[in-house]
This record gives structure tokens, sequence and C-alpha cells, in this order.
């Protein structure tokens, strides 16, 4: 799931996660540094805040525009046909969407500093799925939790559409009742996959 796919050398692909490594590192100094000592309860509260809202906008994006609108479906139709691909946003591009859909909403409507947590909050959760998407199609072996949602996300490209559309949690799979896929299991072994549910 992404805003929207392109086909990446490796070193472009895997430089994202060290950009937004270094600028969730740079946002959480800055905050602990800068930030009034009293805000920094409640700053903590909007960075799980923009945490949480992560995955929603994660699910909102795979399900309605990544597999519906136009020229969006088609490009992440590539990442779905070839799951190993090093596919991936432009940073510049995610940048670009988090400065004007979270970090300046939140600048005009709480002030500067809500605004950084709540960004912190989202580029932690977009960092999450970014690493897990990775290790869904690239790691073979890992902890049960990783592997079972590497199982969820297996099951989402074997269906598409009718469901699994959360790469860092089920909960709005669950929430909107899109865990259950509308196609008979191909194999045994999905089969098996579905009685985990
Ligand atoms: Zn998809
Ligand atoms: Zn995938």
């Amino acid at each position: 799931m992404l805003i929207f796919t392109i086909e990446q050398s490796p070193a472009t692909y895997f430089a994202d996660f060290s950009v937004y490594g270094v600028g969730i590192a740079a946002l959480a100094a800055v905050i602990g540094l800068y930030a009034p000592q009293d805000l920094q309860t409640t700053l903590m509260l909007w960075v799980l805040g923009g945490l949480a809202f992560w995955t929603l906008i994660e699910y909102g994006v795979h399900r309605f525009v990544l597999h519906r609108i136009p020229p969006f479906a088609a490009m992440h139709e590539l990442h779905h046909r070839n799951p190993r691909a090093y596919i991936g946003t432009p940073t510049i591009v995610t940048m670009l969407l988090f400065t004007v859909m979270v970090f300046l909403p939140a600048l005009w409507a709480a002030g500067v500093w809500v605004a950084c947590a709540l960004t912190l909050g989202v580029l932690l959760g977009y960092m999450a799925y970014s690493v897990m998407h990775h290790a869904a199609h690239h790691w073979r072996s890992s902890g049960a939790w990783l592997k079972r949602r590497k199982q969820v996300h297996g099951l989402h490209h074997q269906f598409g559409p009718p469901g699994f559309y959360g790469v860092t949690t089920s909960f709005w799979d669950h929430v909107f009742r899109t865990t259950r896929a509308t196609q008979a299991p191909r194999s045994g072994r999905t089969a098996q996959l579905f009685k985990l549910k």
C-alpha cells in the first residue's frame, strides 16, 4: 500500500527508511528539548493520537485510493503483480503529503507543538508500516506477531480488493468488516490461515 507506486533503485528505496528515521529522531529531539515542560505529557498523547490516526490513513488510502481510483489503482497493481520489487512512493511525495495534510492543518488548528507531536506520531506509524510491509515481502523468519501480520498481508495479496487492507493492524478491517474474502481459498495453506482468524 503506497500513495502511488513507482519501481525504484534499491538505494532510493532504502533511502526512504533513513530519511524518515532521521526525521523522526530530529522531530522527537526538538519536542523533547524545546517544547514547554508542562506540555510534554499532552504532546505525548498527541504522538499516540498521530500513531492511531496513521492506522486509519493506511486503511483508507489502501482501500479507497489504491484499489479504486485511477491512476493510483494501476500503479498499486504493479506491487500486487510483483510484490518483491522495490516499489515505493518517492520520499519527496510522502513528505509533501504529510506536510500539507497533517502538519499544516494541525499547525493552523492547534499550534506548532501539537502539529509537531501529531506529525511525529503519523511518521512513526508510516515508518512502522514501511518496515512491516517490507518485512512481509522480504524477511524470511520473524516473531509470532510479525509472522501473523505477514500472513494477513498475504491474504490481501491473494484476494485483493475483498479485504485485509491493514498492514500494521487489522483493527479497521474488523471495524469495517473487511476481514473476509469473497472467494474460496485457493490452497490448503490459505484455508489454514483463515482458521487463524
Ligand atoms: Zn493492495
Ligand atoms: Zn504488499
